[in-house]
């Protein structure tokens, strides 16, 4: 029996979406099924850093991204409250090519900017469609079952099923998925919307186990998110608004123009693991959350979402193309995932600790002030164009330092 489609994608955000569209594009049959309906609003604060910008760039998506007014964000600005005062320094995170562009739309406009052009590339999309389970045949995964909301079970097969439905992926569940390099969840953080909120760029600050960071989106709003350790999350929910006010305090300035400024929407909590999972096997493939997750204190999961749909789809073009078998053409993309991530993922996993700043971190952030090709460079790590391996090199560390020391024997 025939598959009625080459690829059924569970999921249709940042990364179901995109992989629809990239399959859709190359002349694939494609399902895109999601429970959601969009435009809709998802738990993300849904910055999108200069390289996934260059892929909707390339995607020919990036004019409707700025046509709905989501402001353009180049400077990463970041505060750190050391014992002995606090450093503030401010850079620009900058591809090879120069490319140093940001922006934080909401999902509600991202999303569905990116529904829309995998549907305009011939992918069929379901809206308000839930899978329940996987159809399998001899230990191979060969469709889907689920309901349409208020529908009876529907059943649809392909000859692969990708999960592209998140951290709590059930398609990951139903295949058990090998978990592996896991990191427990490290910070709890609450977020909002403010009107009247100016920001530096994206900005960070970083207090003794609190950390928050503002950016400006669409409708002239500010999204601020402030992060406790996660350890501390009963006693943050006890009092939420007034937590995380209070928090500000330990930046006077900053929470003097929170004070001035009017809160829009109500406060959204979220935590999240840390792992890697298998990305395939028999019928199946996994892309973004549901197939590698880290905490969102590097604001990483949307650029890595589209680079990993790019990787995937790549992948199955070359295998269904018979350029190479399904195996090889799958474990090079866990490959090429697993190299591009794994030094900022134990970076943000570390991050997300909101442990104390080490005098030697605190020596080499001193340091930089007045040196704006490292701070380009340190903001470069949190957009995911440094890898913080080459940044925090001891040779690298060095440099800084030496040229701290040159800079003020100089003066
Ligand atoms: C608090 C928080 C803040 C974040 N901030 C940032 C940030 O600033 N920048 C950044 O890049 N990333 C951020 N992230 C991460 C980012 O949101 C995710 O990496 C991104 O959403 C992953 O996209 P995805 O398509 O894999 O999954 P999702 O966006 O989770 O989409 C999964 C989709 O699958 C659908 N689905 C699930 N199960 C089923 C089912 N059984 N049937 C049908 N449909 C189903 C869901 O309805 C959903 O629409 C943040 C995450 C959190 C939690």
């Amino acid at each position: 029996m025939t598959a009625e489609y080459d690829v059924i994608v569970v999921g249709a955000r940042c990364a179901g979406a995109t992989t629809a569209m990239l399959l859709a594009r190359k002349g694939y049959r494609v399902l895109a099924v999601d429970r959601a309906t969009f435009p809709s609003d998802t738990v993300s604060t849904h910055m999108v850093q200069a390289p996934g910008v260059a892929l909707l760039e390339q995607w020919g998506l990036l004019d409707a991204v700025v046509a709905a007014g989501t402001p353009p964000i180049e400077k990463y600005t970041f505060d750190f409250g050391f014992p002995s005062g606090s450093v503030r320094i401010a850079g620009t995170a900058r591809m090879p090519d120069g490319f140093c562009t940001a922006y934080a739309p909401r999902r509600t406009i991202l999303d569905k900017i990116l529904v829309d052009a995998a549907v305009a590339a011939g992918a069929e999309v379901r809206e308000n469609f839930t899978v329940d389970s996987l159809a399998f045949e001899d230990g191979r995964v060969v469709g889907i079952n689920g309901h349409r909301a208020r529908g009876g079970p529907v059943t649809e097969r392909a000859r692969l099923v990708v999960g592209a439905d998140g951290r709590d992926s059930k398609v990951a569940k139903a295949v058990a998925a090998h978990q592996y390099n896991d990191h427990p969840k490290g910070q709890y953080q609450y977020y909002s919307y403010w009107r009247n909120l100016p920001t530096d760029g994206f900005e960070v600050v970083i207090r003794p186990s609190r950390v928050w960071a503002a950016q400006p989106t669409n409708d002239e709003l500010t999204m601020l998110v402030v992060a406790w350790p996660i350890t501390e999350r009963h006693a943050f929910r006890a009092d939420i608004e007034g937590n995380y006010l209070r928090t500000l305090d330990l930046a006077p300035e900053f929470a003097q123009r929170v004070r001035a400024a009017t809160r829009v929407e109500p406060f959204v909590g979220a935590a999240v693991a840390n792992y890697f999972r298998k990305p395939y096997g028999p019928g199946w493939a996994l892309v973004g959350d549901a197939a590698y997750n880290k905490d969102p204190i590097t604001a990483l999961g949307i650029t890595d979402a589209f680079q990993c749909a790019e990787l995937l789809t790549g992948a199955i073009d070359e295998t269904f193309g018979g350029a190479t078998t399904f195996d090889d053409a799958m474990a090079a993309y866990q490959r090429a995932r697993d190299e591009r991530y794994t030094a900022v993922y134990e970076h943000t996993a570390h991050m997300a600790q909101l442990e104390p700043a080490s005098a030697d971190f605190e020596r080499l952030i001193r340091a930089m002030r007045g040196n704006q090709e490292a701070i380009d460079a340190f903001a470069g790590i949190n957009a995911g164009i440094v890898s913080p391996l080459d940044f925090f090199d001891q040779a690298n560390i060095d440099r800084i330092l030496g040229n701290d020391i040159m800079a003020r024997a100089r003066h």
